[in-house]
């Protein structure tokens, strides 16, 4: 479908739970979440439905988020249900990894083509500053997991936070020196209550290229992220620059957050329930959620903050 803007809408983030097993302080709260009643999710049959209905409305990339997708009991048969959806050519995973020693050659079989794992250091300590409960190694085992499980590409995505791990950029960026795999790094974007994080924390992604001068422009895969590629290395490195520098004139995406709402724009405020519809009811809302995408998301810094209304956790990111 192309939205009132002439964007071609082909994506679709599926959040799958709001529920975490980690507690990423510009993610979501220390206390978690304030568990929603089991029937104001989306059910399984629900969220496939609502995948069959984007397909026919033209989606052909579905990504699986959360919360933590992996905490999802019934995560590997949902995978192999939305693969399996006509329409749906590439389906991909985001994921914190501490899971994925368990689950990544089944996800893999189950029809999942790419993950994304969320890493932001590489020091236990600060991991487990960051993630308030999270054990580095953990992390590290489910990427290695998941390069043995052979899927078709596996990117780092590391939050760049200024005073936190801009003193790592180089070691982290050295990953794919090591690793077939992208490390990329997203500026900070200030949700809701993304803890308690200053001005200071919010770098423009310019300060990777600043640092890294050897970084070697490559052409943009399609993507939303500017793509260089260090001497050497295996797999490139993306900089994500929501706040910096939008790049609303590209985005092709729409969200369904767990509890069945769909999101046009992440940081908008504006929700479309689908809670209970069939797939008509689905088809008709979705198709009116698209035609309402905002032209951009509005000024996003330190002191205008995201007007979703929401955590990340809450939206899916
Ligand atoms: N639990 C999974 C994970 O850790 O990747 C999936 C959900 S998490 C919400 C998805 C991505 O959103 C992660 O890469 C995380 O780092 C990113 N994210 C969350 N809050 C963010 C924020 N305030 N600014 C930038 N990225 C954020």
């Amino acid at each position: 479908m192309i939205d009132t803007y002439g964007r071609k809408i082909t994506y679709l983030r599926l959040s799958v739970t709001e529920l975490c097993n980690l507690r990423c302080r510009y993610c979501m709260p220390e206390d978690g979440v304030c568990k929603k009643k089991h029937e104001d999710m989306l059910t399984q049959e629900e969220m496939v439905t609502a995948v069959r209905a984007a397909a026919a409305l033209g989606i052909s990339k579905l990504r699986i988020t959360g919360g933590e997708p992996l905490v999802k009991s019934n995560i590997v048969d949902l995978c192999h249900e939305a693969s399996s959806v006509p329409g749906i050519r590439e389906v991909c995973l985001t994921t914190n990894g501490t899971m994925l020693p368990k689950l990544a050659a089944p996800l893999r079989k189950a029809g999942v083509n790419r993950l994304n794992i969320s890493l932001d250091t590489l020091d236990e300590k600060k991991y487990r500053y960051i993630t308030r409960v999270g054990m580095l190694q953990e992390a590290l085992a489910g990427i290695e997991a998941a390069l043995s499980a052979g899927f078709d590409k596996i990117k780092i995505n590391t939050v760049l936070i200024g005073g936190f791990n801009d003193d790592e950029i180089e070691s982290l960026a050295a990953l794919t020196r090591r690793y077939p795999i992208d490390v990329r790094f997203i500026e900070l974007m200030p949700m809701y209550d993304s803890g308690d994080f200053g001005p200071e924390a919010f770098i423009p992604y310019t300060v990777v290229t600043d640092r890294m001068p050897e970084l070697i422009p490559v052409p943009a895969d399609g993507g939303v992220a500017k793509l260089y590629r260090l001497p050497d290395a295996q797999g490139n490195i993306g900089l994500i620059s929501p706040v910096s520098a939008h790049f609303c004139t590209e985005c092709n995406r729409i969200r369904i957050t767990a509890d069945g709402k769909i999101k046009p724009c992440l940081h908008s405020s504006d929700e479309i329930s689908i809670k209970g519809m069939d797939y008509n009811g689905m088809l008709d809302t979705i198709r009116s959620a698209i035609l309402t995408k905002p032209q951009w998301h509005g000024e996003l810094s330190y002191s205008e903050r995201s007007r979703a209304n929401r955590n990340m956790n809450q939206i899916g990111g």
